[in-house]
């Protein structure tokens, strides 16, 4: 009897984990088809053309464009200048994240006064060392000198 009690709770137990499997099993494979048809926004900063494009067609366009990319070509104008672009969510406007060059990553109708990140100034300011003071009893604390070009 405890021996018949115990097959059965195994049994049990077998077709819960192939229950649990055959959900999650299937639900992963659901989530994998969704995400390889789901489309991404892209414009091209040459013409303005916007398009939708699945996982696999930009895999595709950014093999024909070759390493680095995005940018891709532009289907329309051929330029190799489509990168992945955002929607205004309040005006519908396409424009282009902060991660593309000469991008302010803000919507241009919403934020007409945006402008792309300043370029890093040429000079930077560092402290005047003890030396340079005990030269000169005038200068400032700080002194700006060229910034070195970046390795
Ligand atoms: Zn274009
Ligand atoms: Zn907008």
């Amino acid at each position: 009897m405890k021996q018949g009690a115990k097959i059965g709770i195994a049994g049990g137990c077998l077709v819960a984990a192939v229950g649990v499997y055959f959900v999650f099993g299937r639900s992963n494979e659901e989530v994998h088809l969704v995400s390889q048809e789901a489309k991404t926004f892209w414009m091209c900063g040459g013409c303005g053309e916007t398009a939708d494009y699945t996982i696999k067609q930009v895999e595709a366009l950014a093999k024909e464009a070759g390493p680095p990319a995005p940018p891709m070509i532009c289907a329309k104008c051929k330029e190799k200048k489509v990168y992945r672009a955002l929607k205004c969510p309040t005006c519908q406007t396409p424009y282009f994240g902060s991660d593309v060059p000469d991008s302010s990553g803000q919507c241009p109708k919403c934020n007409p006064d945006a402008k792309p990140p300043p370029p890093e100034p040429d000079e930077i300011e560092v402290p005047t060392t003890d030396e340079e003071k005990a030269d000169q009893p005038d200068a400032p604390a700080v002194k700006k000198i060229k910034r070195p070009k970046a390795a």
